[in-house]
């Protein structure tokens, strides 16, 4: 790992050998050199031998061919399943000295953060990272690092995101309300993988309405079952079996794109209220919002820092210039912000 120790500071040296303080060039450039071979980070770069996916949410998947693959076995299946092509897989963790493993991150089922060590140095990379325990019970796992390459999404100190658990006995509350008193069925809209798997667990758990789901959400359920992520029994929408559960009242989790159509189509066979609401952070004009964010928020990405105790940090993504300041101005250590 081009890293070095220096009067307690970390610093890289580029391929010419130069010692410089930012080893990851840029955020279309994210990569670390091993022992001379380069390791891109959730994407995949012409130099890559080999390419880390943290999470199978498709602005993390390589688009085209790339190096071979390292990641969890749910993140490949779901790759597979989500882009029907097929990636090699690294089936690798040593370079040289260096070591890599996964560490748990709760921000969707099978995402890892990935963990070099190796010549008395560090590294974490975080990929996408919520500090909270998720739906299926997964914390994020903190160890000590030197250099800590983190997201930055909700990195400004303006974000700041309610607690979990009241988001989800918001959405407890407003699912019962709807169907018992309204004697109306709901439509969440909530993207395919990673908030669809939670809202279902949270749904199946608590409501106990019937949960329907779009077919590309059942078979992603289906996946995330066979590797021991338990998502809670729904049924696919088109199924003969949910078909007849929709005569009653019923939840619906359904991807955004289709929920104002999946609203208009229930409400005509029904004749009952539908209402609809998104799972996002992002606000909606037009739709009741539950922020059930799988992002840290400006506290929870603070709180990494010092569960980990790096000397240096880079930010990716977002907010990443604004957090990168206010690392280094409550931790007084070197922050680095990567890419625009
Ligand atoms: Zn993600």
């Amino acid at each position: 790992m081009h890293i070095y120790k220096n009067t307690g500071q970390s610093h890289i040296r580029d391929r010419r050998g130069v010692h410089r303080s930012m080893p990851l060039s840029s955020i279309s450039d994210l990569e670390l050199e091993l022992d001379g071979e380069v390791l891109s980070l959730d994407r995949s770069t012409p130099r890559a031998d080999v390419t880390f996916v943290s999470h199978a949410h498709m602005d993390h998947v390589p688009r085209r061919r790339s190096a071979p693959v390292l990641a969890s076995p749910l993140t490949f299946d779901v790759m597979r399943a989500r882009t029907g092509r097929d990636h090699v897989p690294a089936e690798r963790t040593r370079f040289g000295p260096y070591t890599c493993r996964f560490l748990s991150s709760s921000h969707a089922p099978g995402a890892t953060m990935l963990h070099v060590e190796g010549d008395g140095l560090a590294l974490t990379f975080t990929g996408d990272y919520c500090d909270q325990e998720n739906a299926f019970g997964v914390s994020p796992e903190h160890v000590a690092c030197d250099v800590l390459v983190m997201d930055s999404t909700y990195g400004d100190p303006r974000h700041r995101f309610p607690r979990r658990e009241d988001v989800r006995a918001d959405i407890v509350r407003w699912v019962k309300r709807v169907t018992r008193e309204m004697h109306g069925s709901v439509v969440f809209g909530a993207y395919t993988f990673g908030k669809a798997q939670e809202l279902v667990r949270i749904l199946t758990e608590e409501t106990g309405v019937p949960v329907l789901v779009h077919e590309d959400i059942a078979q992603l359920n289906a996946l995330c079952e066979r590797h021991g992520v338990s998502v809670g029994d729904a049924v696919s929408a088109s199924s003969p079996e949910g078909q007849e559960a929709a005569m009653d009242t019923f939840v619906l989790v359904t991807p955004p794109r289709t929920l104002d159509a999946a609203r208009a189509a229930y409400a005509r066979l029904t004749h009952r209220p539908v209402v609809t609401a998104l799972v996002t952070g992002w606000g909606s004009r037009r739709h009741r919002c539950f922020p059930l964010s799988n992002h840290a928020d400006f506290q929870g990405l603070m709180n990494l820092v010092a569960a980990t105790s790096p000397r240096h940090v880079y930010t990716v993504h977002g907010s990443n210039k604004r957090l990168a300041k206010a690392v280094a101005d409550r931790f007084g250590i070197e922050t680095t912000p990567l890419g625009r």
